[in-house]
């Protein structure tokens, strides 16, 4: 999410409209059909199973003592689902729904005056809640413990503090680094729930539900061909579903048919396994430069010119899920399936290094 990102207030759309390294298909346009795909209700989201199964206890357990839902954190790479969920847990609760994100949130003041907006029961949802500053948290604090905010009057020796009532509100974080939060933002959080990829039959499921929203006639085989190639991730996988029925609309009659799918992946370069260029520079970097040897994260950073972080929270989970790369002691080792993808011929010896 952009650090120009507004506060958006009441049941509005989330703007999707965020730099997101994983989608390489992301056109504007697409801003619109993906408010209308964005899941409604636990019912309307589809997979991470035992999450719903807790999240429903929780807004039940919460709605039968007639309070606010407990604070919920939210982890795992972009794309998975996390904003749907803040939303839908407001929905379900028939709470307003604030947004904000961590790097707009650098003076207290920022947060005080959002967090003194709120209405009582409303969902407050802090994106990248890891990236907010210290100055920030230091006012968040008191908010998600006790509904008090810490308000200085004045300047110089006349100043003083005087503590105000906040209503009782619902704050839902999200992060990509669960690691990079403090002990006390973390400990303060009532449900701490980490989102996993998913398997291309949950992605076909999801596919076919957007298509049917968006009304385009899909085959089952060319919604199963979308999902494997869509990174384990909705985001992406209903990104590609956009572009294959550009291209449908273009060269057939705006029917996906299974051969029409693979045709139009091709066309946009959508790898077989779903990886985009960062992953395969990735792979390259591990596979050609380094022949296989292990690589640390920093000189892998470098070499590919992205940030260290954002390798080790965005690209690095998928690569390891899908088991084309490894952590070793020594460094990360690119797998065998790595130098298949590719079509390289691993060097000799190599089996030993992978399995060490
Ligand atoms: P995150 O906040 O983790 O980056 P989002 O909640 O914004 O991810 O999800 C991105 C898009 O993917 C949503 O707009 C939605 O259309 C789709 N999506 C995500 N998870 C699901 C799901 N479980 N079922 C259906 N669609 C989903």
């Amino acid at each position: 999410m952009s650090p120009r990102k507004e506060m958006i207030s009441g049941g509005d759309p989330v703007d999707d409209n965020r730099a997101e390294a994983s989608n390489p298909f992301a056109l504007p346009s697409d801003i619109a059909s993906e408010v209308a795909i964005r899941p409604r209700s636990l019912d309307e989201f589809i997979g991470q199973g035992q999450i719903k199964a807790h999240l429903e206890v929780v807004i039940k357990a919460a709605q039968g003592r007639g309070q606010s839902v407990d604070h919920l954190l939210f982890a795992g790479p972009p794309g998975l689902g996390k904003t749907s969920l803040a939303q839908i847990v407001a929905n379900e609760m028939g709470a307003g729904f604030r947004v904000t994100s961590g790097p707009t949130l650098v003076r207290g003041g920022d947060l005080a005056a959002i967090l003194n907006s709120l209405n009582e029961g409303d969902v407050l949802f802090i994106d990248e809640i890891h990236r907010m500053t210290k100055a920030a948290g230091e006012v968040l604090y008191p908010a998600m413990e006790d509904f008090k905010l810490d308000i200085l009057v004045g300047e110089g020796p006349t100043a003083r503090s005087i503590r105000i009532d906040l209503p009782r509100f619902t704050l839902i974080g999200a992060t990509t680094r669960t690691g990079m939060l403090t002990g006390p933002l973390r400990d303060r959080f009532g449900f701490v729930t980490r989102l996993d990829y998913y398997d291309p039959e949950e992605l076909a499921t999801i596919v076919r539900r957007s298509a049917a929203i968006l009304d385009v006639e899909i085959a089952q085989g060319a919604s199963l061909e979308i999902a494997r190639r869509a990174r384990g991730t909705p985001r992406l996988a209903n990104r590609l579903l956009r572009r294959v029925r550009d291209y449908a609309e273009v060269h057939a009659d705006g029917r996906v048919t299974e051969d029409l799918a693979k045709v139009a992946l091709e066309f946009f370069g959508a790898d077989s396994m779903g990886l985009d260029k960062l992953d395969r520079a990735i792979l390259e970097v591990m596979c050609v430069t380094y022949r296989g040897n292990p690589v640390g994260i920093t000189t892998l950073a470098a070499t590919v010119g992205e940030e260290a972080e954002t390798i080790e929270d965005v690209y690095e989970p998928f690569l390891i899920q899908a088991g084309l790369i490894a952590r070793t002691r020594r460094g990360r080792v690119a797998g065998p399936l790595a130098f298949e993808h590719l079509g390289i011929q691993p060097p000799p010896l190599y089996d030993d290094l992978f399995r060490e």
